[in-house]
C-alpha cells in the first residue's frame, strides 16, 4: 500500500514485551524507551486505576487495604483483561504522546506468552488498536526472544531458547519460522522470591517482604556453587516478637532456599529436551541453549542446567531485554518477518 509506505517513514513503530514482572517499549529508531514494572495500583472500592508501571510499583506492600497494586499478566497470561488493556494503552500513549501529533498513529509489535488463548490474543490485538495503533501484530514471546537473541529462526536447524521471566519460565524449540515444542510452567522469579521468604519465615523466625527478598536473591542468590563466598543481612520482622531483626545469611543457605524451584525448571527443560526430535537436538548441542529472561541472571543457573543436560548453555547479553530487542528487529524488518507473527483469526494479513 503506498499510503502505508509514505506513514511509515514518519511514523513511530513499536514493539512491546509486555512481560509478567517488567514491560519494555522499543520505538523504531530510538532503541527501548520504556522499562517500567508491569503493575497497576487500582481502588478497589472505586475500581479506579490510580497508577501503572513504576509509580504503582512503589506503592505494593504501601497501600491501605482498599488499594491494591497488582500484576495483570502475573501468571504468564492475561488474566485481567481490562487492566491489561489500561496498562498497554498507558505505555503506547507515553511514546505516542512525546511525538509529533502530526505523526500518524504507529504500527505496533505486542510479544505475548505463547500459551494465551484465541480470545486472549484477540483481546490484546483490540487493546492495541483501541490505545491508538493503526495496526496490531503479535508475536510469541519465546520467538521475540529468539530473534532478538540474533539466533537463526527461519532455517531448517533448531534452537531452544528458555526464558526464565517473573510469573513463567517457558522453554521452546523453534525451527523454521515456528515453534515447534513448547512448554511454560508457573515457576520463575516470583518463586524464587517466594523460596526466601518461606526460608526465613521456616529457619530464621523472620517475616521479610516480597522486595528485600528479591533483593537478596539478586545479590547473593546462585543455582550452583560460587568460587568466593557471600553473605548478606536479611533485614525483617521477628516472627514471636514483632519487633525488627536482622540475620545474616550466605551463598550457601540461599542457594539451598532456591535449590527445588530451581531443579523444576531445569527438570522442565529436560523434558522438553525428551520431546524433541532427534535431528534438532543434534542442532541444539551444536548451538547451545540459550538462557534469557531475568531469571537466566541467577548465579551459576548456566552452569547448571549444561551439567544436568550435557548441552553447552549460552546466556545472551542483556538478556532482560530480548524479547523486546526482537519485537524491534520485527519491525524493522516486518517484510521478510511476517511469517513468524502470530495469526487470529479476523487478523488482516500485514501489509
Ligand atoms: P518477565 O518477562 O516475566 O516480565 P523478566 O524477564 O523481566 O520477567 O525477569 C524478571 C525476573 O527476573 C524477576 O523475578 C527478577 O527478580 C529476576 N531477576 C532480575 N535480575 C536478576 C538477577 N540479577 N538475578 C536473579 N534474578 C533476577
Ligand atoms: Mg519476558
Amino acid at each position: 500500500m503506498i499510503f502505508d509506505k509514505f506513514f511509515g517513514l514518519f511514523s513511530k513503530d513499536i514493539g512491546i514485551d509486555l512481560g509478567t514482572a517488567n514491560t519494555l517499549v522499543y520505538v523504531k529508531g530510538r532503541g527501548i524507551v520504556i522499562n517500567e514494572p508491569s503493575v497497576v495500583a487500582i481502588n478497589t472500592k472505586t475500581k479506579q486505576i490510580l497508577a501503572i508501571g513504576e509509580e504503582a510499583k512503589k506503592m505494593v506492600g504501601r497501600t491501605p487495604a482498599y488499594i491494591v497494586a497488582n500484576r495483570p499478566l502475573v501468571d504468564g497470561v492475561v488474566s485481567d483483561f481490562e487492566v491489561t488493556e489500561q496498562m498497554l494503552r498507558y505505555f503506547i500513549q507515553k511514546v505516542h504522546k512525546e511525538s509529533f501529533s502530526l505523526f500518524p498513529r504507529p504500527r505496533v509489535v505486542v510479544g505475548i506468552p505463547s500459551g494465551v488463548t484465541e480470545v486472549e490474543k484477540r483481546a490484546v490485538e483490540e487493546a492495541a488498536t483501541n490505545a491508538g495503533a493503526r495496526q496490531a501484530f503479535l508475536i510469541e514471546e519465546p520467538m521475540a526472544a529468539a530473534i532478538g537473541a540474533r539466533l537463526p529462526i527461519q532455517d531448517a536447524s533448531g534452537s531452544m531458547i528458555v526464558d526464565i521471566g517473573g510469573g513463567t519460565t517457558e522453554v521452546a524449540v523453534i525451527s523454521l519460522g515456528g515453534v515447534v515444542n513448547n512448554k511454560s510452567i508457573r515457576i520463575a522469579g516470583d518463586e524464587l522470591n517466594e523460596d526466601i521468604i518461606q526460608f526465613a519465615k521456616d529457619e530464621l523466625n523472620l517475616f521479610l517482604g516480597e522486595r528485600t527478598s528479591e533483593e537478596i536473591k539478586i545479590n547473593v542468590g546462585s543455582a550452583a556453587p560460587l568460587k568466593e563466598k557471600l553473605e548478606v543481612v536479611m533485614r525483617g520482622r521477628d516472627i514471636l516478637t514483632g519487633l525488627p531483626k536482622s540475620v545474616t545469611v550466605d551463598d550457601e543457605q540461599i542457594r539451598a532456599a532456591l535449590s527445588k524451584s530451581v531443579q523444576q525448571i531445569i527438570d522442565a527443560i529436560k523434558i522438553s529436551i525428551e520431546e524433541t526430535p532427534p535431528e534438532l537436538v543434534a542442532d541444539i548441542m551444536d548451538r547451545g541453549i540459550i538462557l534469557v529472561g531475568g531469571g537466566a541472571l541467577l548465579r551459576g543457573i548456566d552452569r547448571l542446567v549444561a551439567e544436568q543436560t550435557q548441552m553447552p548453555v549460552h546466556i545472551t547479553d542483556e538478556s532482560l531485554t530480548c524479547v523486546v530487542r526482537g519485537t524491534g528487529l520485527v519491525l524493522e524488518d516486518l517484510e521478510s518477518l511476517k511469517e513468524v507473527l502470530v495469526t487470529t483469526q479476523y487478523e488482516q494479513p500485514p501489509r
